[in-house]
């Protein structure tokens, strides 16, 4: 119940990728045989990849997951354009590694709005326009919360952008895969993407970035990578990269429609419970994300509860230096510390069977009854 934190790798993942370990090991530096094969191992798994989120292969740059492209996108943007303008727009709900690349550039001359959203975790496409100002360069909103599976209105924001010639970035990490996504029809100049979501390997994303989009690089060296990202690259990687994002392409209809029923049905059995509430939008969600507060339990408690079961489920909340910190995500939905302290999130995925829902939903009564008679 916890695909939406990693899943695990694809058998025929795991495949495609073993050659690139050991006979087809070279470095795409390299002007020899084996790096001619790397470098081609390489382009193929730019062009798969590319095409299913329809960019050209020359607009996806690899780098080493999501956290390094949302960095490279918004601090990319930043040092690139800091003499246009030195003001971001993102908002609340992003991921941590949206935020903290905003909250430091703060510390480095730069503004960033942080919109608000509403109950149900949007994004309000005027405050965008409203947010808008002369030196306004970047703006940066997720696909779909990788919290309350929200799906944010991206093309509407996107039009704005247009309009007003900023840079538009999209953290599609937890979508990919799940939605369609295609950077023409989202009307994105950057977007990312990583793999171990999609049950390819960690230590592997992307960022994409549209034709005549300058970035400054984060990483200086031999020039890998158009520039932007030097290092040697991850090709068995890229390689499992790009065969999860095939499977992923010819699969994703059927499988999205048998995750949503899943979903649906775990949705509603939770909602029986008496004190659970549904947390982000009750139709524009992910297929995958079920997500919740609770009334008797902190959300910490319960997932020591749910892992003693044999079930693994995460809060939600960040868990830094060991405290529990109430999840900036609930508390933008505007729930109270005590409520974001007691999130849950169970995520499903490729192999999730019908009958464990079933086992889900029996232990959470189970707890609840324990807890409520405290
Ligand atoms: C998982 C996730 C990330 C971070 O991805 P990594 O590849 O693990 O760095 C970023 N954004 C969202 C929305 C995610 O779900």
């Amino acid at each position: 119940m916890d695909y939406a934190s990693t899943t695990p790798v694809d058998s025929r993942v795991f495949k495609s990728m073993m050659p690139y370990f050991s006979e087809k090991f070279g470095n795409t530096m390299s002007p020899h045989l084996w790096g001619m094969e790397a470098r081609e191992a390489l382009e193929r798994a730019r062009e798969v990849i590319a095409a299913f989120i329809g960019a050209n292969p020359m607009e996806l740059i690899f780098t080493s997951s999501a956290t390094e492209s949302n960095n490279l996108a918004i601090k990319g943007i930043a040092f690139a354009n800091k003499e246009k303008g030195r003001h971001i727009i993102t908002s609340k709900i992003e991921h941590l590694s949206v935020i903290e690349p905003c909250r430091w550039l703060e510390h480095s001359g730069f503004e960033v709005t942080y919109l608000p959203v509403n109950k149900y975790g949007l994004v309000d496409p005027d405050d965008v326009e409203r947010a808008i100002r002369k030196d306004t360069i970047l703006v940066s909103i997720m696909h779909a919360n990788n919290e309350i599976a929200t799906i944010e209105p991206i093309r509407e924001i996107g039009q704005i952008c247009k309009g007003h010639g900023i840079y538009f970035h999209v953290d599609a990490a937890q979508s990919l895969g799940k939605l369609p996504v295609n950077v023409n029809e989202m009307l994105v100049d950057l977007l990312t993407v990583s793999a171990h979501k999609i049950y390819g390997p960690k230590g592997i994303g992307g960022l994409y970035v549209r034709d005549g989009v300058r970035l400054e690089p984060l990483l200086h060296g031999g020039g890998h990578e158009y520039g932007l990202r030097s290092s040697t690259v991850n090709i068995p990687g890229a390689v499992g990269f790009a065969k999860a994002c095939e499977i992923a392409k010819e699969s994703m209809r059927e499988e999205a429609e048998r995750l949503r029923k899943l979903c649906r049905k775990l949705i509603e059995g939770m909602l029986e419970v008496d004190g659970v509430h549904l947390t982000g939008h009750p139709e524009r969600r992910l297929p995958t994300i079920a997500s919740f507060w609770l009334e008797f339990i902190d959300g910490e408690t319960l997932i020591i509860e749910l892992n003693e079961r044999g079930i693994a489920a995460s809060t939600g909340s960040a868990c830094s230096s060991g405290k529990i910190e109430p999840s900036h995500v609930l508390l933008a939905i505007g729930l109270n510390e005590r409520q974001a302290k007691s999130g849950l999130r169970l995520s499903i995925g490729r192999w999730t069977k019908e009958n464990e829902i079933e086992y889900v939903i029996e232990c959470v009564k189970e707890i609840a009854g324990k807890y409520r008679r405290r």
